[in-house]
C-alpha cells in the first residue's frame, strides 16, 4: 500500500469498517440468550458483511495492481474468506 494514495487510504478505512463490523456481528451470534428469528437475521447480515469485507479487499488488490503495479498474480487468484 501507498500511504500518500488517497484512493489505498479510502480503500483500506472500507476494509477496516467492513472486517469491524463482520467481527462484530460474529460475536453477536456467539453470545447467549438469542433466538431463532434474532439468529437468522443475524444469519444473514453476517453473509452480507462477509460479502461486503471479500469485495473491499478485493478491490484494494485491484487498485494494488492496477495503479501501483503490485500483485498482479494475486488478483486472478484473490478468493474472499
Ligand atoms: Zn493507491
Amino acid at each position: 500500500m501507498n500511504e500518500d494514495c488517497a484512493l489505498c487510504n479510502g480503500l483500506w478505512r472500507e476494509y477496516a469498517k467492513a472486517t469491524t463490523e463482520h467481527v462484530r456481528l460474529l460475536r453477536e451470534e456467539e453470545s447467549p440468550g438469542w433466538d431463532l428469528a434474532r439468529f437468522r437475521k443475524l444469519e444473514s447480515e453476517i453473509d452480507v458483511a462477509a460479502g461486503v469485507r471479500a469485495r473491499a479487499r478485493i478491490a484494494i488488490k485491484i487498485h494494488l495492481s492496477k495503479d501501483h503495479g503490485e500483485g498482479v498474480r494475486s488478483v486472478a487468484s484473490a478468493q474472499p474468506d
